[in-house]
């Protein structure tokens, strides 16, 4: 995880927030090859939801919601996590983390585990962030920023159900940021207080939920091995009875080996008829679909994938991220290389431009070919320092294809293309270089990246 921590701020993907002012904990911002990698993963997240089918419509909702969204949906009462402090070190736990957390004086040790510990009796801690909408705070409305972006969805079953003439089964889905006061966030980006999330809520008739359910378990890990995802590193787990959600009558997660051992990488959740029962209850509106063709009037049941934007970007690029020694450019001589193996289609930038030389009309030719190619990729121009290093920043960043201008470039209009995987070279002419690239990117890819 602290290369891959070093990667990214070396690299300008993800650095910590507020850097200047000492950081705020647990909070980050993307740098451009961050906001471009994240954007591929919600890009696929949609075209695999939007484009590849037809009964997905798109929401976006507000992040403040009515007050009495978070009452009807349990989070005003029950969306708490355990907390105890430790009156020793000061520090602050989850109760139910204390087995895979750090002692605050002793790391080696858990909290409690030392003579020295003095923990609290667990206490519940809501996790949702407070605010005031109007001027005034004393005589303002309480809100809340929403912690999940479920609810979003699930208020506009209405309108959805009337703009979208669709029946069930149909889905909303939406990407969009979410917050949780988490007690210990940390990991990097996997567990953070502000987050983006890319759920979708699937309602379906009752007597095909169980079927939806395993229909969706299937599809969410194949989008993740589609997306390069080594299967190996993959695996549902099904929540025991003592772990389901109050509204859950089966929740199996999407786990990814990560550094930090098995994780959660998405969940999804068999959530009944809950949430819209608790809605129409709360709302007083009827939020039920009347089949015309059989007379039946029934509250659709609920299946929710829900994945997280940022854990999912850190799962690509644990994934991705490889050493190997190779040979350095025309000396023989061995040299360790670091390599983001992103599937093409998440690599931040697809081709790099790189003029051999700056001069003998190679910056003109290779501007040319920039300009051919930016408007179906994202390509960069690169013109800075040896060839060798430029090679290095972009395996670093992931570009899976770099291409060179040479002297023999300026005489037959062709180019080398590296492949950053293989490291082979082969000379592509420049006329059609932008439909051939478009089609390297979107060819079925499987990393060489070694278990
Ligand atoms: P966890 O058990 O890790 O706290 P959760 O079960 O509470 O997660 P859900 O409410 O199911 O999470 O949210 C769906 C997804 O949103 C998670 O699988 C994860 O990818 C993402 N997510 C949830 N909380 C965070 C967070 N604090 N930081 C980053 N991503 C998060």
């Amino acid at each position: 995880m602290e290369k891959i921590v070093a990667l990214c701020k070396r690299r300008g993907f993800i650095f910590p927030s507020s850097e200047i002012y000492g950081g705020v904990g647990s909070t980050y911002d993307y740098g451009h090859y961050g906001v471009l990698l994240k954007s591929n993963v919600k890009n696929e997240w949609w075209r695999a939801m939007l484009q590849e089918r037809d009964d997905i419509v798109a929401i976006d909702s507000a992040i403040l919601q009515h007050p009495r969204v978070w009452e009807a949906s349990g989070h005003l009462a029950g969306f708490t996590d355990p907390l105890v402090d430790c009156k020793t070190c000061g520090q602050r736990f989850r109760a139910d983390h204390l087995a895979d957390l750090p002692c605050g004086r002793k790391p080696s040790k858990h909290p409690g585990e030392t003579d020295e510990c003095d923990l609290t009796e667990a206490r519940d801690f809501n996790l949702m962030f407070e605010t005031t909408i109007g001027p005034v705070k004393e005589s303002g409305a309480t809100a809340y920023l929403r912690p999940e972006t479920a609810q979003g969805i699930f208020i506009n079953f209405k309108n959805v159900l009337q703009f979208s003439r669709k029946q069930p089964p149909f889905e909303s889905a939406q990407v969009s940021k979410s917050f949780r006061n988490e007690i210990t966030p940390g990991n990097f980006i996997f567990r953070t207080r502000e987050f983006e999330q890319m759920e979708m809520e699937f309602f379906v008739p009752p007597a095909e939920a169980q079927k939806w359910f395993e229909h969706w378990l299937a599809e969410r890990e194949r989008w993740y091995v589609e997306l390069g995802i080594r299967p190996e590193m993959l695996r549902l787990r099904a929540h025991d009875a003592d772990e389901l959600s109050h509204y859950s009558s089966g929740t199996s997660d999407v786990e990814y080996l990560f550094p930090i051992g098995w994780s959660e990488l998405e969940g999804i959740a068999n959530r009944g008829n809950f949430d819209l029962t608790q809605h129409a209850q709360f709302s007083g509106q009827k939020l039920e679909y009347f089949d015309q063709a059989s007379g039946e009037r029934y509250v659709p049941h609920v299946i929710e994938p829900a994945a997280g934007a940022d854990r999912a970007t850190l799962a690509f690029l644990v994934d991705a991220y490889d050493e190997e020694v190779v040979e350095r450019e025309g000396t023989g001589s061995g040299e360790m290389r670091t390599v983001l193996r992103l599937h093409p289609r998440l690599a931040p930038v697809k081709a790099a431009i790189l003029p051999l030389v700056n001069k003998d009309g190679q910056p003109e030719l290779a501007r040319e070919v920039h300009e051919a190619l930016r408007a179906s990729v994202q390509s960069e121009y690169d013109d800075g320092g040896a060839i060798g290093k430029r090679y290095r920043r972009h395996d670093e960043i992931g570009t899976p294809f770099c291409l060179t201008i040479d002297h023999q470039s300026t005489e037959d209009r062709t180019v080398t293309l590296r492949d950053r995987d293989s490291l082979e070279q082969e000379r592509l002419p420049i006329e059609g270089l932008a439909e051939e690239i478009v089609r390297r990117v979107h060819a079925p890819w499987k990393t060489p990246k070694q278990l």
